[in-house]
């Protein structure tokens, strides 16, 4: 038993150092206590799979529908070059031209098949300052600032796991992985942002010594591990400690376990004193401390000091200004949307509101705001600014949000 630690902590409890990885530590809390809607109907792993699977099948009411609709206007292309080429019939230009009109029967059929793409309201969307996208479902439950709790299950999108990266293959010699779990996989953003943090640590204090003990659990490991410590430990242990498969944010490849190793010696990374260099930057590298302290009543996880989570820049950035957790910034965000006030950030001022119009004008800057997903239609058009970088991210919950920047 190590009565170094935390009572809280479970390490406590064991005498090696975490043999299977972290556990998460739980708190059951009601949804109304933890700040969520329990009215909403959950998506769960089955749901979105059945929805996926239902997806892929071709509709065939559409398909006789749009059939039905090509064959009808092809007769009706073909009645009128048909009719016009037909010796029999006495061309009968007064009919079929406007009084007043220069042009013949064979120039207005073309501008009908071909507009003159000449006329400004032909190119509206040309000139439109914005374009739009056609997000889905699935996209609701892909990107760095999903929020994955126990009310919110991941969902394994293929397209997240397709990014899952193996830390060694791309270790740049500035921290150490655990010797229990040297397979460390990542998300391949999430690694680049944390090997350029680490190096940008190293030249600046000569420090090296954070150990990454955790980070992507797929969810055979997570099942794996919470039967090695139902075994190890009893049915009340793991209830209280380790996250039900699907529901760890481990699962999202975003979320990282890290400790200080010098050589050997083992310490926090929230008491080293060499640690102080990470602490306060790693936001500006878009990572955050996802279970803090003062965020238990609405995280529904104790503090975990060695758990970092990357939701990437500048969310992090916003995150620390404004002492928000990924519960709390993912509702917080729901105020700023395309139509109305922006958020946005720089380095020089902190948070401030936008506006789209403003973006528009502005020679650089930054533009968060979120959509809500269409429900009914599945599908969601979203609008964004031209000639700029954007991304964008579901909330895992009930929407998108999209960060720009130029
Ligand atoms: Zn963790």
């Amino acid at each position: 038993m190590n009565n170094n630690l935390d009572p809280r902590d479970p390490r406590r409890y064991r005498s090696n150092y975490a043999p299977y990885g972290e556990p998460e530590i739980k708190r059951t809390y009601t949804p109304e206590e933890a700040g969520h809607d329990k009215h909403r109907k959950p998506v769960t792993r089955a749901s979105y799979n059945a929805r996926r699977r239902k997806r892929k099948k071709p509709n065939v009411g559409v398909i006789v529908i749009i059939s039905l609709f090509v064959l009808v206007a092809a007769a009706c292309i073909w009645l009128l070059l048909s009719g016009n080429n037909n010796p029999e019939n006495i061309p009968d230009n007064d009919k079929h031209v406007p009084l007043g009109s220069e042009k013949t029967e064979d120039e207005l059929l073309e501008e009908i098949i071909c507009p003159d793409t000449d006329d400004p309201n032909d190119n509206k969307e040309e000139l439109l300052p914005y374009f739009t996208v056609t997000l889905t479902e699935d996209d609701i439950h892909m990107g760095d600032l999903i929020l994955v709790n126990s009310y919110h299950e991941y969902l394994f999108p293929e397209e997240m796991e397709k990014n899952i990266v193996k830390i060694s293959d791309h270790n740049n010699g500035y921290y150490g992985t655990s010797a229990y779990n040297t397979a460390v996989y990542l998300s391949g953003e999430a690694l680049n942002a944390f090997n350029k943090m680490t190096e940008d640590n190293f030249n600046d204090t000569g420090f090296k010594w954070l150990q990454v003990n955790s980070a992507y659990r797929s969810l055979e490991h997570q099942q794996q591990l919470y039967s090695d410590y139902l075994r190890d430990y009893g049915q009340d242990y793991v209830d209280k400690y380790v996250a039900t498969p699907g529901y760890s944010e481990h699962h999202t490849g975003l979320g990282i376990d890290l400790n200080v190793n010098r050589n050997g010696s083992i310490s926090y990374v929230e008491s080293d004193a060499e640690c102080g260099w990470f602490r306060e930057k790693c936001q500006e590298y878009g990572f955050v401390l996802r279970y803090p302290d003062d965020k238990i009543h609405i995280t529904g996880i104790d503090f975990e000091s060695w758990h970092y989570r990357y939701v990437g820049v500048p969310h992090a950035q916003i995150m620390e200004d404004l002492n928000l957790c990924l519960e709390e910034y993912v509702d917080y965000l729901k105020t700023y949307t395309f139509d109305g006030e922006c958020l946005s950030y720089s380095a020089e001022t902190g948070i401030y509101q936008t506006t789209a119009e403003e973006f528009y004008k502005a020679e650089s800057g930054i533009m968060i705001y979120y959509v809500p997903a269409d429900a009914e239609n599945g599908e969601t058009e979203v609008s964004i600014p031209k000639d700029c970088e954007y991304t964008v991210s579901g909330n895992n919950v009930d929407g998108y949000i999209i960060t720009c920047e130029k």
